[in-house]
């Protein structure tokens, strides 16, 4: 059965694909890949832009490793191949949450933290950094639980490198309200106001609109007050309607004609407005996603965001491209994983997006080269060009990575052709 990602710029048809429903059957299909010669790997929901999860061997899916294990009253542990998004009902069934999340949470919880998945945190980092468990099958079939030490801080962004995970340990919290404030702003007061912003807010998370002076900022801070939605027609207007349906129409006309990318770019400014609501976290965290796209995203130090940020609109605006995805930015603390994209630095994300139909590596190439002047990181599971030399350079602990790599797997069971080029083969 052929896999294919979400955007459809990955796909392979692998010798045999299995839905083991066990650890033990995980444990089974890595002894069958060793013995017929085979390379064995599980995917996610396929949310990579890279190839990451290919295997042209024996391919896990997901979806027989499925649901809550155990509930603590601060970790809930689940199996790996549960949807982030059913793991958030689960938890708030029971009064719980997690504390901070991504943009979308199709993504099931192995496949979230093995590329590094995060959202905007000023004290809370990406899902791995919730991280205090993990288990999982080894090349040599065996079984381990680990919550601290080598193989702990390396497996939580592991690249699906180290073994299957097959279960993971969050930690949780009682659920709690995000005060949602969405305010368009010009790009200059977005940046003059970056420290102060990223200080005084629980969540900082702006688009800028290419081609136009135009920010939109969204700042989400715990509630002290009350639920309050814009109502069902307000929300299916702009998170369905506007963010999706009307974005898709013009994604596609901007495809024949790219001339209409800047007035729309101006009107969508315009059009997506000021708002405020307080509701349960996961759902102010999370948006729809239905315009496929292809995305780059950099990692970098947070004091050269805003530097960053005027050379990528200085290069947009001197290019002859037309970009019709906002630019998205985001914020987190420095994660202790040793591959984590913000591995012991404050870090910025800056996060490029095309329509899928229209790619343009030029734009991301020319992006790529102002983030790796300064030192930027690319999120594992989205488009790169970068490679072992250039990435050994960029992790402190990135040689403790491979090695630990050579000892748990020297015949690469777990190997593939991206983690030949990013890890060293
Ligand atoms: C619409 C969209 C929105 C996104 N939003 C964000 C965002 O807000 N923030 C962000 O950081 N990223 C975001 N991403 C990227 C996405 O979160 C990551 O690429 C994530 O890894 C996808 O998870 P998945 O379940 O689809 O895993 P896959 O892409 O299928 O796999 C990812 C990796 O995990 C490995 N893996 C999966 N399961 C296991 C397992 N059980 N054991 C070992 N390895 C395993 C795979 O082999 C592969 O290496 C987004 C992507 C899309 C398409």
């Amino acid at each position: 059965m052929t896999f294919t990602n979400w955007a459809g710029n990955q796909s392979i048809t692998p010798a045999e694909t299995r839905s083991p429903s066990s650890p033990a059957e995980v444990a089974q299909a890595v002894g069958d890949a060793r013995r017929q010669g085979r390379k064995v790997r599980m995917t996610g929901t396929g949310h990579s832009f890279t190839g990451v999860a290919l295997t042209d061997g024996i391919l896990l899916r997901p979806d027989g490793l499925t649901g809550i294990l155990s509930v603590g009253d601060d970790t809930v542990t689940v199996a790996a191949g549960t949807p982030v998004h059913v793991l958030n009902v689960e938890l708030d069934r029971r009064g719980l949450a997690l504390a901070n999340m991504g943009d979308v949470t199709v993504q099931t919880v192995a496949g979230a933290i093995q590329t590094g998945t995060h959202g905007s945190g000023r004290s809370v980092g990406g899902l791995a950094d919730q991280v205090t468990g993990l288990e999982l099958v080894l090349a040599d079939g065996s079984l381990v639980t680990v919550s601290e030490g080598d193989l702990f801080d390396a497996a939580r962004v592991g690249l699906g490198a180290l073994g299957v995970v097959t279960a993971v340990t969050f930690r949780v919290e009682p659920a709690f309200l995000l005060h949602s404030r969405r305010a368009p702003m010009t790009f200059d007061a977005v940046l003059d106001a970056l420290d102060a912003y990223t200080l005084d807010n629980d969540h900082l998370d702006f688009f800028w609109f290419p081609h136009t002076d135009r920010c939109l900022v969204k700042r989400n801070n715990r509630a002290t007050g009350g639920q309050h939605t814009p109502g069902r027609f307000r929300t299916w207007l702009d998170e369905v309607f506007l963010e999706n349906r009307v974005f898709e129409v013009t994604n596609r006309v901007g495809a024949r004609f790219p001339a209409v990318i800047p007035p729309i770019n101006r009107l969508s400014g315009v059009v997506l407005s000021a708002s405020e609501s307080a509701d349960t976290a996961y759902k102010v965290f999370t948006s729809v996603r239905d315009v496929r796209f292809l995305e780059m995203e950099y990692a970098v130090p947070r004091r050269h965001l805003a530097s960053a940020l005027r050379e990528v609109r200085a290069l947009v605006e001197r290019s002859p491209w037309r970009i019709s995805f906002p630019v998205e930015v985001r914020v987190t603390p420095p994660s202790t994983a040793w591959l984590s994209t913000a591995h012991d630095r404050d870090t910025a994300y800056i996060a490029c997006h095309v329509y899928r139909r229209t790619p343009n590596p030029s734009y991301f190439a020319a992006v790529e080269e102002i983030m790796t002047a300064l030192g930027g990181r690319p999120h594992w599971g989205k488009l790169h060009n970068q490679d072992y030399t250039y990435l050994s350079g960029v992790y402190p602990r990135f040689t403790d990575f491979v090695a630990l790599r050579n000892r748990l797997d020297p015949d690469r069971l777990f190997g593939n052709a991206y983690l030949d080029r990013v890890l060293g083969g």
